[in-house]
């Protein structure tokens, strides 16, 4: 159960009583969960009260997809859609890397097709889009500068919500700055099926205020294995969106070479 309708007010300057705000749908979670430090505006579905005359500009909370999507799958989807639902995130923004310089032990996929595969997947919904922010950026690419490039171009008050497999979220504090990523966002670490939680939890800085792990439906699929499947002729239906599987064949991506 992740949502619940709270109906709540404010006594506003002007009032003769109790006035209807609005009614909003919250998750539960995230009134539970959500508690990065600096926040200067209410959580959505906050019943803190408004002030007559204060700056009512509510902080949109975003979230933030990276991986290498090689190809996009349902696994990163679901992910995706949870950490819109157990945080209250307004929209998820996926992040395809442009060179992944971790990936060094195989060819990764042209970034254009990945970016594209990416579209493809996100586009039944409206409150998911992509960025070109690492495909554009020559040479190999930071999570720290591509959050910083993420609070530019939002213009306007933004809480950044990085999320990340927690088997890739411990990667993040062996990068370089960690310090510098906790800085600029709150950190999700997704359980996935396969990857031992324990060692996250105990070589992770999991104390920190803005590293959260969040448990979502445990979905075996890698893309690693669909690009196994896809060499081996194997079925890939179902475990990537229709439109993704019907890229995949007509750009004759990840065959075994003649
Ligand atoms: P590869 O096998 O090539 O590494 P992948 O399936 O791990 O691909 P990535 O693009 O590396 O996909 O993953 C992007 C992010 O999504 C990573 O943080 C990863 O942990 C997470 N992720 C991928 N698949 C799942 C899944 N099935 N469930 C939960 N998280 C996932
Ligand atoms: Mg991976």
């Amino acid at each position: 159960m992740c949502t619940l309708l709270v109906l709540f007010a404010w006594f506003g300057s002007g009032n003769d009583g109790w006035t209807w705000a609005t009614a909003s749908r919250v998750p539960v979670t995230s009134i539970l969960t959500t508690t990065a430090p600096g926040r200067r505006n209410p959580p959505v579905g906050s019943a803190a009260p408004i002030e007559s005359g204060e700056d009512v500009t509510v902080t949109k909370r975003l979230g933030v997809m990276g991986g290498t999507f090689d190809p996009i799958h349902h696994g990163h989807l679901v992910t995706a859609e949870e950490a819109l639902c157990q945080f209250a995130l307004d929209e998820v923004v996926f992040v395809p890397t442009g060179r992944p310089w971790m990936k060094t032990e195989r060819e990764v996929t042209p970034a254009e097709d990945r970016y594209l595969m990416t579209v493809i997947a996100t586009s039944s919904n409206p409150r998911f889009s992509v960025s070109r922010i690492e495909v554009d950026r020559p040479g190999p690419t930071y999570t720290v500068d591509t959050l910083e490039q993420i609070r530019v171009e939002a213009k306007g008050p933004v809480e950044l919500f990085f999320v990340t497999g927690a088997d890739a979220m411990l990667e993040i504090f062996h990068w370089k700055d960690p310090e510098e990523v906790l800085a600029r966002a709150h950190l999700i670490a997704a359980t996935r099926p396969g990857y031992d939680l324990t060692r996250f939890e105990t070589e992770a800085p999991t104390a920190h205020p803005n590293v959260s792990v969040m448990h979502i439906p445990a979905l075996a699929i890698s893309s690693t294995d669909i690009r196994r499947r896809v060499e081996e002729g194997e079925p890939i239906r179902y475990l990537v969106p229709e439109g993704v599987q019907t890229y995949i064949e007509k750009a004759s991506l990840y065959r075994r070479p003649a």
